[in-house]
């Protein structure tokens, strides 16, 4: 089994990678964001929850949002591996998902962070906001809180991973393609 956890800040284009090396790895791709964006969608209760921290841009609790990761995996009993976008983002979130993943007697292969400078990012995400209809892409006030809570919360996982020797970077900037194949080289040599 071989899982990818793919990291970086919003808007480094964790989503559209993941959707080539999904295909190209045969993994089963989830995103907290788009299991959250389904729910909040549907009015189910978790995405009424949710859709309360989204929309102002904070992180979901990390007891509902593992509760919800743990679920999903459970939910593809024949797959081959996991591309987690969006998870991982706090401390306590990587050590359930160590732990969830030894007790399937698998583990994370490799943590692949995609990097980006923020000023490309912050008009990356207002770019995409014109027509994703997403409100926490829609306001640069919501979107400068994300950062923070990037770097608050989620930043310290690069240590956390480098610490397990399984952290790896590369550029997120150029054509889509090439970064897709600069993912591509990393997971050729795991
Ligand atoms: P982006 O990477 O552009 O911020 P996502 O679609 O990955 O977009 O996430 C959107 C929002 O969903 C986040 O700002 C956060 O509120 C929530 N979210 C997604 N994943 C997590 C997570 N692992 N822990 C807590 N909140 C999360």
């Amino acid at each position: 089994m071989i899982n990818i956890v793919l990291f970086g800040k919003p808007g480094a284009g964790k989503g559209t990678q993941a959707e080539f090396l999904k295909e190209k790895y045969n993994l089963v791709h989830l995103s907290t964001g788009d299991i959250f964006r389904f729910n909040m969608k549907n009015g189910t209760d978790l995405g009424n929850l949710a859709k309360s921290y989204i929309d102002k841009g904070d992180l979901v609790p990390d007891e509902v949002t593992t509760k919800m990761l743990i679920d999903a995996v459970n939910a593809n009993p024949g797959a081959k591996g996991f591309l987690f976008d969006g998870y991982p983002r706090t401390i306590s979130q990587a050590e359930a998902l160590d732990a969830f993943l030894e007790s399937k007697g698998t583990q994370n292969t490799a943590t692949i962070a995609l990097e980006a400078d923020d000023n490309i990012l912050v008009a990356r995400l207002l770019e995409r906001g014109k027509t994703s209809g997403r409100i926490d892409d829609q306001d640069e006030d919501k979107i400068r809180n994300r950062y923070q809570e990037y770097n608050e919360k989620t930043a310290p996982l690069m240590d956390y991973y480098k610490q397990q020797g399984k952290f790896h970077a590369v550029d997120g900037i150029g054509e889509i393609a090439e970064i897709t194949s600069r993912l591509g080289n990393v997971i050729d040599n795991l």
